[in-house]
């Protein structure tokens, strides 16, 4: 089954767009392949007081930007979902301005420290949450009240944020609309991305609010869609392995020839990660960077 992307989303750069009573986007002006059309940043309140979620990239006119979308209101809370460089390095200027917290699991790389895993380049390390927020916590204001919902996979400090009030899912980069979202080890962790994925289909949200495109309406069969086509990866991986394709990126060559070439090092790092839960399950064996039936 395929995956019922919508990518029709589109908005103008630094415009405070209203969705809900409650809930409105900004969009940041950093388009590319990975962030789709930029970094959507969602303000959520119903009157005096917001939120705001993923407040996105350090840029100076988007920074003023949200200042001028939250106007004379009173921001007492910055969500982050997770820490690459398009979703939190705004946290900052932001919470200078106004004097709100900052509310994330934890800083990059805090969902495997426990590990001793070291983690890759390239993710905001600057960014320390001044509270670091559990799977179940709550976190409550005027006018929201938002459930924690732990999504370790594509980073293990990612957290999609429940709006009780709408029964909607700030979902971050866990779940998109308009494409599959990257898992990079060793940061990135692909059994822990597949039961995060399972961990919200048992939810009943009605709506998923991705932090890059349009929203989710139908979140259970996009979710099994989302689940199915990850198995299939992993079988068309078994398939290669079984049929003597044993490096990646052979594998990606065979497996990516309709995907734009750009994204080919980013399905590499998907195709790894695939390969070390296999590993991890018993079902196959790596040998230097070879990787044969178990
Ligand atoms: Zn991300």
């Amino acid at each position: 089954m395929a995956i019922p992307f919508d990518r029709s989303f589109d908005a103008p750069f630094g415009e405070n767009i209203a969705l809900t009573p409650r809930i409105s986007r900004v969009l940041a002006p950093n388009p590319g392949p990975f962030t789709f059309k930029g970094t959507g940043v969602y303000i959520v309140g119903a009157g005096r007081d917001a939120a705001v979620i993923d407040p996105g990239p350090d840029i100076p006119e988007h920074v003023e930007a949200l200042k001028r979308a939250l106007g004379g209101r009173r921001l007492t809370h910055i969500l982050v979902t997770h820490t690459h460089s398009d979703h939190s390095p705004a946290a900052a200027p932001l919470k200078e301005w106004s004097g709100a917290k900052t509310y994330a699991f934890g800083p990059h790389g805090s969902g495997k420290a426990e590990e001793g895993v070291k983690v890759e380049e390239g993710g905001d390390r600057d960014f320390v949450p001044d509270v670091r927020v559990k799977d179940g916590e709550v976190i409550a204001g005027g006018g929201f009240t938002f459930e924690c919902v732990y999504t370790p996979g594509h980073t293990s400090n990612h957290m999609c944020f429940a709006l009780r009030e709408e029964k909607a899912l700030f979902t971050g980069d866990h779940v998109m609309g308009w494409s599959t979202t990257v898992v990079t080890p060793p940061d990135g962790d692909m059994a822990a991305y597949m039961a995060s994925l399972r961990k919200l289909l048992a939810r009943d949200d009605r709506i998923l609010w991705p932090t890059h495109g349009g929203p989710v309406k139908n979140p259970k069969p996009f979710l099994e869609a989302y689940i199915d086509h990850r198995l299939a990866r992993e079988t068309q991986i078994l398939a290669c392995i079984a049929g003597g394709i044993e490096t990646i990126p052979e594998m990606v060559a065979r497996m990516y020839a309709d995907v734009d070439r750009r994204l080919h090092p980013a399905a590499a790092r998907s195709v790894e990660a695939h390969l070390i839960q296999l590993v991890g399950e018993g079902r196959v064996v790596k040998d230097g960077t070879r990787y044969r039936p178990a």
